[in-house]
């Protein structure tokens, strides 16, 4: 039991100054990454140039030229101080892996020398039996291996260089995020470049670019140590609302808290030096929850500036007592959490693909893209919903404050009015046969400014990239940036198909490209909403619609594959059918376990904290009315008993209540257990355990308005949801 005295919170609440040095952000802004100013100063010629090919065009880099890299980063990583090396890797965790090594190397007299070579820059071995893998990897055979990304600068944490890798097992199958990420670029650059040649001959690269926004919140360390819920699940599974949460809409955007400051302010130095241009900074709309976000970068980059940002966090929030909560929905009734990704794609000679233009070959060129999505969106819309699926964030999907679990796209009035126009103009002119003039709906650049932005919908077009609102705080971009990625490559590659047929047919070039995309735009059509995806309405419409509302993770990740969607990954090479199953196990048994583990928690706490409280309370209730009964007379006491008898069943209620809901999950959890095939013990841990969650937590919630405060075992909502 801990409960807070106002002086103790007090005390631990003061701001913790750090002291940092009066610089401007420019003079050490990525001091701690082998950027490209590294590079130049530290690699030979030769080295420099391999390793820009390797970034630019995916050039393999020889080994006699690693092994002067992997000295000149060992140089520069010892002028700043680094004794050890590490390769950061993703696995399928979520989270980032190291494993660190001095750069040491003992020599005769008892000495030492730093040493780095090439082959443990390029590759390493790590034991990888711990790692989750599907069942790709027996047992006996536990190597995984590591390879070094250029593409992603090295940097340095705590005194280490961390290498950005991949990781794969000894038969060559992905064990991480990283490897079908980087393919799916791959991927998505071909497919770009090929149909950006229709419109300008002299792009040659095309990158997927990803602007994340973090939503977090904070909560004092000491606060968060006393409940064993957030400790073990991130989530508070038990709690009354605080009579004032997020109804007066005082938090978001209000004057950031001194304490808070002081953290954000260590925080974003530390990114700063990382290299992580962290830009933006306010509060959230619930109370403690705030947001950051960065300047838009490569994908690839941008994924590994997040988990490095979500590490970096954690670590400062430590220093400031305070604790840094990610999960989706740490606690009911306010707002969750989520990360948007803000995703467009930009070519070499610095075109943003989804920037309306302001000729007509710029529109065509913005509509072919813009359409290509949608059309993938409308064809895959179950893997983009399996892809941002966990037990986390299905507390936020269709929780009218979230978007919704049903997959749409937002384009905004003018837009659907060009789309329409660009549909409607065609089957007239097609009538007339071939050679339509040119006539592409003209898109006004209020669009550069998108001011009726619909914050309701999970993905919507924000003027010049989409926002893929439906991801979640804690997940890892790659989860939703790799789908993506894929399907636009993939429909693009079946557009230039289609558009080339045509010009074959004699169509000219402009001709060929708006019959297809009206094409599209009509079997696209039923994926875009521009409503409120929060209302009930939408829910209807989208059924008629013939759109999927999986509301559930273990649904979501089943339906996320099919057969169409192994067929996808497979065409492209981006995973085969045994490393997406190996993955699908993985998710699936990730979620069946978490809600195992809550499951427990909650009969834990149900059982060991909240019952003997209630019990306690009421015995002094107890207590009192005999009391009453020997002091008044029998008229007085009947009349002035009655709401404390009241009081002592309710509890009663209450407390048998919890008691049953407990047992009979437990019971449901043990049938759970013996399935053996893992969807459907992850379906019946969703439709059988789950459900007792909220039943035994409104008896738990009751008895917390009832008790008196001071015995209550948990920090209340009110006490943890504000900061000073
Ligand atoms: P919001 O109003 O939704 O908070 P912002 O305008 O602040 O959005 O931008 C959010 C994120 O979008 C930022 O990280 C920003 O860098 C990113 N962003 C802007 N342009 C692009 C782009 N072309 N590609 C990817 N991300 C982008
Ligand atoms: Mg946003």
């Amino acid at each position: 039991m801990l409960r807070f005295t106002a002086l103790d919170l007090v005390s631990s609440r003061k701001p913790v100054k750090t002291e940092l040095p009066h610089r401007r952000i420019s003079d050490y802004f990525g001091e701690l990454t082998f950027n490209n100013t590294a590079q130049r100063e530290f690699l030979t010629k030769e080295a420099y140039e391999q390793v820009i090919n390797a970034i630019e065009k995916g050039n393999r880099i020889s080994r006699t030229v690693a092994d002067q890299i992997a000295a000149s980063m060992k140089a520069w990583a010892i002028t700043k101080g680094a004794t050890h090396y590490s390769h950061w890797f993703h696995p399928l965790t979520g989270s980032t892996a190291e494993k660190h090594d001095a750069f040491i190397n003992p020599v005769a007299g008892g000495r030492a020398v730093e040493n780095f070579q090439g082959n443990e820059l390029m590759q390493q071995e790590p034991d990888a039996s711990s790692f989750p893998s599907g069942g790709i990897r027996n047992t006996f055979e536990a190597r995984g291996y590591t390879a070094w990304d250029p593409t992603s600068p090295a940097f340095i944490l705590d005194k280490t260089l961390c290498i950005p890798t991949i990781f794969v097992s000894y038969t060559g199958e992905a064990l991480d995020f990283k490897t079908p990420l980087l393919k799916a670029l791959n991927s998505i650059d071909k497919a770009a470049v090929d149909v950006c040649r229709y419109f300008n001959k002299d792009v040659n690269k095309v990158n997927a670019t990803l602007g994340w926004e973090q939503e977090y919140f904070l909560l004092d360390k000491a606060l968060y140590y006393a409940r064993p819920d957030l400790l073990l699940t991130h989530r508070t599974v038990f709690g009354h609302a605080s009579a004032k949460d997020q109804q007066l809409s005082d938090h978001y955007f209000g004057t950031i808290p001194a304490r808070v400051m002081e953290f954000m302010k260590e925080f974003e130095f530390e990114c700063h030096k990382l290299g992580i241009p962290v830009k933006t900074r306010h509060n959230e709309v619930a109370p403690s929850q705030f947001e950051c976000a960065p300047v838009f970068e490569e994908a690839n980059l941008a994924i590994d500036h997040n988990q490095l940002l979500m590490h970096v966090m954690k670590r400062i929030a430590g220093k400031h007592n305070f604790y840094v909560l990610l999960h989706e929905k740490p606690y009911a009734g306010v707002n969750g959490s989520g990360k948007h990704n803000n995703w467009s794609l930009e070519t070499n000679t610095g075109i943003n693909l989804l920037s309306p233009g302001k000729d007509s070959l710029s529109n065509l060129r913005f509509l072919t893209f813009l359409i290509n999505i949608l059309k993938a969106v409308h064809e895959y819309s179950d893997l983009i919903r399996s892809s941002i699926a966990s037990a986390s964030n299905d507390h936020r999907l269709g929780a009218h404050e979230a978007p919704p679990a049903i997959i749409s796209v937002f384009i905004g009035t003018e837009l659907t009015r060009a789309l329409n126009e660009l549909e409607n103009q065609g089957a007239n002119k097609i009538e007339d046969g071939k050679g339509l003039n040119l006539n592409i709906p003209k898109i006004p650049e209020i669009l550069l400014d998108n001011t009726d932005r619909n914050r309701t919908s999970p993905f919507a077009f924000t003027g010049n990239k989409f926002e893929f609102r439906a991801a979640g705080s804690s997940s890892t971009c790659s989860k939703a940036m790799t789908p993506l990625n894929l399907i636009v490559a993939n429909q693009l590659k079946l557009f230039k198909t289609e558009v080339d047929a045509l010009i074959g047919e004699d169509f000219s070039k402009d001709d060929a490209i708006l019959q297809v995309l009206r094409k599209y735009v009509k079997e696209a059509r039923n994926i875009l909403f521009e409503g409120n995806s929060y209302g009930d309405d939408w829910v209807a419409v989208a059924e008629k619609r013939g759109l999927s509302n999986i509301k559930s993770t273990p649904q979501a990740l089943i339906k996320g594959m099919s057969h169409k969607v192994i067929d996808l990954y497979e065409r492209e090479d981006i995973l085969t059918k045994r490393e997406l199953q190996a993955r699908h196990e993985i998710k699936i048994k990730k979620y069946t376990m978490q809600i195992q583990i809550e499951s427990r928690v909650i009969g834990d706490l149900a059982t060991n904290h909240i019952i003997p409280v209630a019990i306690k309370y009421q015995n002094i209730l107890i207590e009192n009315v005999k009391g009453l009964k020997d002091v008044l007379d029998n008229k007085t006491f009947v009349k002035l008993s009655k709401n404390q008898l009241q009081s002592i069943k309710d509890i009663s209620e209450h407390i048998s209540e919890i008691k049953n809901g407990v047992i009979e999950m437990i019971q449901e959890r043990k049938l759970a257990n013996r399935i053996t095939d893992s969807n459907e013990q992850a379906i019946y841990y969703n439709e059988k355990v789950f459900p007792y969650f909220n039943q035994i937590r409104s008896h738990v919630d009751k008895l917390e308005f009832m008790v008196e405060d001071s015995l209550w075992p948990l920090p209340k909502y009110r006490e943890m949801l504000f900061i000073y």
